[in-house]
């Protein structure tokens, strides 16, 4: 008698078919390619787990890689739940980080020792200006962000200094940007330092340059495994292939309608790419969404039916708890109110017994967590921020407080120190140490030394100029805030400052939103009476929590939300020019329409339970008022599994009567809007009726049926309903019976 077979592992059990064929498929590739929340990475994680239990492989012998640190972690801490024992020695994280621990055994093949360092953007960026200067490069003419984004750009493709073709040029100093990358990467060379492009570069080069060491990491890795495929740029993918050359044990899983990176180089095709040079890889198709309720489901499907190109996919409810609410939109007279309202639900669904672990708010643009932040602090519910910074403590936020704490007070010397030179205005060690001395033999203020030190003639001729133009500066700027009020003064003083000229400088694609975080702040600045009231309430926002543990809501943009999920998820900001953004359009035109779409069904996919989608129809700009049009993504929604709310109809008279201004200031509002009546949208779903409905005829509604009107009024319109009580619904939702 033979053994009775033996029972399905418990971690095997919670799979579904699909995902169980693609858990026990461990031989050859194999690419996963699924919509939101099919269980990806579960199914990566149960993989990972499974060749451990079935003794395929060793813990160091799977090379496991994720999209942030955060996921890894995430994905450490289940893999160890499965196997019942701590997951230790594993290769699992992101990119990055594998590549640096790979790199620092084979340092030596790129010129580097194994104690390298890893250079942060502000040394990479003092590094390519002196690599500049010293090729005589006029920094003025040429700014060197430019060149460092070029560079960027190369590595994310794999391209070293030698294979830059002449097609890959471009006409940076006059065609020299290849011979500036070169010199740049043997400066790096020279001072034992690597940049955070060179971790992978280096290491594909290796691998590619060094058969005896593609061989040994062959050896090692038997088992591949990849999260968020979809997002990997050139260089990523080819130091994939070249490692899964050896065993051929590769498992991607993405979803091309969650890609969201192409902004950092990431490339969709990366997918079809795979298949190509994989040629018998096995593709599993999961279908069954286990996160969200079905309506949160349709309204994602549907808005990203919207695309075209999409490799397309089948996507439903594998819950069995499927019906639940539907997609609440909510439209809101203004940016405040839309804070408020989220603070309320918050506060609501806190009372009937959520956590806020389970709640997240997700925004386009850093810029809006302000109002958020704000809004939480005053109600007292713990938050954090996820991958980012709280609002007041962002760099340029820091820097822009502290020219507004001189302009009030000239003798906060930390504020002045923080900003004298920053911009930079020439000033070296020396010339701060001398003001230094100043003010401790004369016990005077910061400023005032640097006065003295300006009017002493001992400053070489850049920074005295420099420093000489700040201080007419402040003294101006305090003459300007007497006449015409701390708001225009603090705008004016960070344009005159040559502070906001510095981020519209810098190429790095974190500076655009660096601009709208000082354009929030000066937003900001128009909720309070005077510069000194502002001050105070900064102090004391930041003085809040902190190391305050427990329970907290998250708060992060829809880029950072990737892979995530919560219970209940606010997607805020739903305007044209803020969501699709404005400069997405601008530079990526379709395809960076659709790159925003997928972003849209990114964020409305983190939900479990209630997504609640909302937009402003004013936002202040500079203390005026600026009408702003309901996103387009709106009109995407099926209208049968969303449920409006709010102002819409109030705010569309109010927008007419509104003194509106298109300054253009806000950068957010580019865009003309398509029409002034933000009500309008409510109807777009579906066309008006050729004439009005009257009273007394007989109409059908998809959801109450058949009826009889009793009053019309605008869009509005009250029925009589033969089985269900009377109601007032908009009239493109009836149709004449
Ligand atoms: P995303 O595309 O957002 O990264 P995903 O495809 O990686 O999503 P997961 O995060 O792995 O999806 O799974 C989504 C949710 O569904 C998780 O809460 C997970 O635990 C659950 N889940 C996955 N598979 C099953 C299953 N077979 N039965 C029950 N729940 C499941
Ligand atoms: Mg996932």
């Amino acid at each position: 008698m033979s053994a009775p077979p033996a029972p399905i592992p418990d971690y095997l059990a919670r799979l579904n078919a699909e995902q169980r064929e693609a858990v026990e498929t461990l031989d050859g590739p194999l690419l996963v390619l699924a919509g939101a929340g099919t269980g990806k990475t579960r199914v990566l994680t149960t993989r990972f787990a499974h060749l451990l239990m079935t003794g395929r492989a060793f813990p160091g012998q799977v090379l496991a890689v994720t999209f942030t640190n955060k996921a890894a972690r995430e994905m450490r801490e289940r893999v160890s739940a499965i196997i019942q024992r701590p997951a230790e020695g594993l290769w699992l994280g992101t990119f990055h980080a594998l590549c640096a621990r790979m790199l620092r055994r084979h340092a030596d093949l790129v010129g580097l020792t194994s104690g390298f360092t890893i250079l942060d953007a502000d040394d990479q960026m003092r590094l390519l200006k002196q690599v500049m200067a010293a090729g005589a490069v006029d920094a003025k003419r040429w700014p060197p962000p430019g060149l460092m984004a070029v560079i960027q750009r190369w590595k994310d493709r794999g391209i070293t200094p030698d294979r830059v073709t002449p097609a890959e040029d471009t006409d940076f100093a006059g065609g020299r940007a290849r011979s500036l990358y070169a010199a740049y990467q043997d400066r790096l060379k020279d001072l034992n330092c690597a940049d955070f492009g060179d971790l992978m570069l280096h290491m594909v080069e290796i691998l590619r340059n060094h058969p005896e060491v593609l061989a040994e990491w062959h050896r090692r890795f038997r088992y591949i495994l990849v999260d968020e495929y979809q997002d990997t740029n050139l260089v990523q993918y080819l130091w994939l292939r070249l490692l899964a050359q050896g065993h051929k044990n590769i498992c991607c899983v993405g979803d091309d309608d969650q890609s969201i990176y192409s902004w950092r180089g990431a490339e969709i095709e990366n997918i079809l790419r795979f298949e190509k040079d994989f040629p018998n890889a096995r593709v599993v198709r999961l279908e069954s969404n286990y996160r969200s309720t079905r309506p949160i489901l349709a309204a994602a499907s549907h808005l990203i039916a919207h695309n075209t190109g999409r490799l397309g996919k089948t996507l439903r409810t594998g819950r069995n708890d499927a019906d639940g609410e539907k997609v609440r939109v909510v439209s809101l007279w203004d940016s405040e109110e839309e804070a408020r309202m989220v603070g309320e639900r918050i506060e609501a669904a806190q009372r009937s017994g959520h956590k806020l672990a389970e709640i997240a708010i997700l925004v386009r643009a850093g810029f809006q967590t302000r109002a958020f932040e704000e809004r939480l602090i005053t109600l007292g519910v713990p938050y954090r921020v996820v991958g980012g910074l709280k609002f007041y403590e962002r760099a340029e936020i820091r820097d822009a407080m502290a020219y507004l704490r001189v302009l009030a007070q000239p003798s906060d010397d930390l504020a002045f120190e923080r900003i004298v030179n920053t911009p930079k205005r020439g000033l070296g060690d020396t010339a701060m140490r001398r003001m230094h001395e100043i003010a401790r033999a004369e016990h005077i203020p910061l400023a005032s030394a640097a006065a003295k030190l300006v009017q002493a003639g001992g400053l070489a001729g850049k920074a005295r100029a420099g420093l000489s133009d700040l201080l007419h500066g402040f003294a101006r700027w305090r003459e300007q805030m007497g006449r015409e009020g701390h708001v225009v003064t603090a705008a004016t003083l960070l344009d005159e400052s040559g502070y906001t000229e510095m981020w519209k400088a810098d190429k790095s694609p974190e500076a655009p939103g660096r601009l709208e975080n000082l354009k929030e702040f000066v937003r900001a600045l128009g909720e309070f009476e005077t510069l000194n009231g502002f001050l105070e309430h900064v102090a004391l926002v930041m003085e809040n929590d902190e190391n305050a543990q427990g329970d907290r809501l998250s708060l992060m943009t829809l880029h950072a939300a990737k892979g995530l999920e919560f219970d209940m998820v606010f997607l805020p900001g739903w305007e044209e020019g803020l969501f699709p953004h404005a400069r997405a359009m601008e530079e990526g035109g379709e395809r960076g329409l659709e790159e925003e779409r997928r972003l849209a069904y990114v964020g409305l996919t983190r939900a479990r339970k209630l997504a609640i989608v909302s937009c402003a129809a004013n936002r202040r700009v500079y203390g005026n008022w600026s009408s702003s049009i309901p996103s387009r993504f709106l009109d995407e929604l099926p209208i049968e599994h969303i449920q409006r709310e709010g102002s819409a109809g109030m705010a569309r008279n109010r927008v007419v009567d509104m003194p509106s201004v298109f300054t253009g200031a806000s950068g957010l509002m580019a865009r003309k809007p398509r029409t002034i009546e933000a009500g309008a949208w409510e109807v777009q779903a579906r066309p008006s009726h050729a004439a009005p409905l009257t009273v007394g005829e007989r109409v059908f509604h998809k959801k109450f049926g058949y009826g009889t009107v009793t009053a019309v009024e605008d869009n509005r319109v009250d029925v009589n309903f033969e089985k269900s009580d009377p109601k007032r619904v908009l009239d493109s939702f009836l149709e004449r019976a």
